[in-house]
């Protein structure tokens, strides 16, 4: 991508009513805009990182056997009567049509999926089943202060699971979690997120919450060190010790929670009298789980916890493109080396901007926070070269030309 066409420029101040870190950096690089408090467009680069972070999350659901499907975020009000949520889900945006028509904007989708699969599920033969969608949310949140990660509109990957028995969804539970554990560690979240015990709402006692350590956290989780697990502020008061180890001496973080997931048991299911016959004929409850995760709301956590004071710091695996190509007045052998890049299949973004000075170029490309730079000046060019630096890294060094693309290769 040619920086010169891209349509978006990097800002010198981000939005005075904007105080979150994470957005505040993402506006002022480009990546997003924002609209009003808690909902933001996302723009070509911004998009690009939400689609890699989907990309993931959508293979290791498929790995696990997953179903994608996409539901209606318009929902009506007589499901959520249903299952009594109209009037008891705190953050619900109702919409009304015509001949007073009332709608709930897709808050969490059980209301729609458990009577959608209903129609196809009949038999223990035909479970479990696992379906999936990613898709925009809608909450009213009252504070919605904190960028991506508390938004009124954003995005959620929810996985809805359907099983014969407790013993069925206990065992796809634990499935669930390494699958998620698999996604942070593609995220380059793994080593600072931690499993936690939480509330488990009106479902069961507990559900798990995945909890990245962040300085701007919105959460507090208590971290076992020796079982590297954790338990949310929430629930502490009634458990003071690791629930695994029984140590005692947690230490207490800032935390965002980038994922959680739930046994649902029989709440949904019952509700729309959905049942499935046994081996035997019988008619028998099924169990349910559900299990969230937030791509929008981990482009901004990525924000807040890799980043200096000069601008972002993406992981490889999510960002935007892989190289940052900086033309210094080598136009002819910058482009040579765009089109290389392009050839060989690097993501590459090419500021090849001649209104713009060279320190200006360096302040964006730190910004933006793409993992390797490339910069080609007649200095380099002199010793037939190009400047290479990694984002994370203070130092540079000189490649040769034609050993560019190996070494963008070599580093993987
Ligand atoms: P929180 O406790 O932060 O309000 P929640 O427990 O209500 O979130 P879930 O219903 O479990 O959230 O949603 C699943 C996932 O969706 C969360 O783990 C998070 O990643 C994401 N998510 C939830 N609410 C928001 C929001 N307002 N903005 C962005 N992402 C969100
Ligand atoms: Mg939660």
């Amino acid at each position: 991508m040619r920086q010169s066409k891209l349509f978006t420029k990097t800002i010198k101040q981000a939005p005075k009513d904007e105080t979150s870190f994470n957005a505040k950096t993402l506006i002022k690089a480009g990546f997003i805009d924002k609209s009003s408090a808690g909902i933001y467009s996302f723009l070509p680069l911004g998009l690009r990182v939400h689609n890699k972070i989907c990309d993931i999350v959508r293979e290791e659901m498929n790995a696990i056997g997953g179903q994608e499907i996409l539901m209606p975020a318009l929902t009506p009000k007589k499901a959520w009567q249903k299952t009594d949520r109209w009037d008891s889900f705190d953050v619900l945006f109702k919409v009304i049509g015509n001949n007073k028509r009332e709608y709930a904007l897709g808050a969490t989708h059980e209301e729609i999926v458990t009577p959608l699969v209903q129609k196809h599920i009949f038999s223990y033969k035909e479970l479990p089943v696992y379906i999936y969608q990613i898709q925009t949310k809608f909450r009213d949140e009252l504070r919605a202060k904190a960028g991506l990660i508390r938004g009124r509109e954003f995005s959620m990957k929810d996985l809805y699971s359907f099983h014969v028995d407790k013993k069925d969804l206990d065992k796809f539970y634990e499935i669930t979690k390494d699958a998620y554990f698999k996604i942070f560690n593609r995220c380059g979240l793994s080593e600072i997120t931690y499993l936690t015990y939480s509330s488990g709402g009106d479902f069961s006692k507990y559900s798990h919450e995945f909890q990245t350590l962040a300085e701007n956290g919105e959460d507090t989780i208590y971290i076992c060190d020796d079982c590297k697990i954790a338990i949310n502020q929430e629930i502490i008061d009634e458990q003071k010790v690791c629930p695994n180890c029984k140590n005692k001496d947690l230490r207490k973080e800032k935390s965002i929670e980038v994922g959680n997931i739930f046994k649902l048991g029989t709440r949904f299911s019952n509700a729309f009298d959905f049942f499935y016959t046994n081996k035997k004929g019988q008619k028998h409850d099924i169990e349910m789980g559900c299990y969230g995760i937030g791509p929008s709301r981990i482009v901004g956590t990525i924000v807040e916890v890799y980043h200096d004071n000069k601008g972002i710091i993406w992981p490889e695996s999510v960002a935007p493109y892989q190289v940052h190509l900086l033309d210094l007045e080598a136009k002819k052998t910058s482009e040579d080396i765009y089109n290389k890049l392009l050839k060989n299949e690097v993501e590459v973004f090419y500021d090849d901007q001649d209104d713009k000075s060279a320190g200006e170029k360096f302040a964006d490309a730190d910004l933006i926070g793409i993992p390797y730079r490339l910069v080609v000046s007649k200095k380099t060019l002199e010793q037939n070269s190009v400047e290479f630096k990694k984002r994370d890294k203070q130092e540079t060094k000189l490649v040769k030309i034609e050993k560019i693309v190996e070494e963008l290769g070599g580093n993987k």
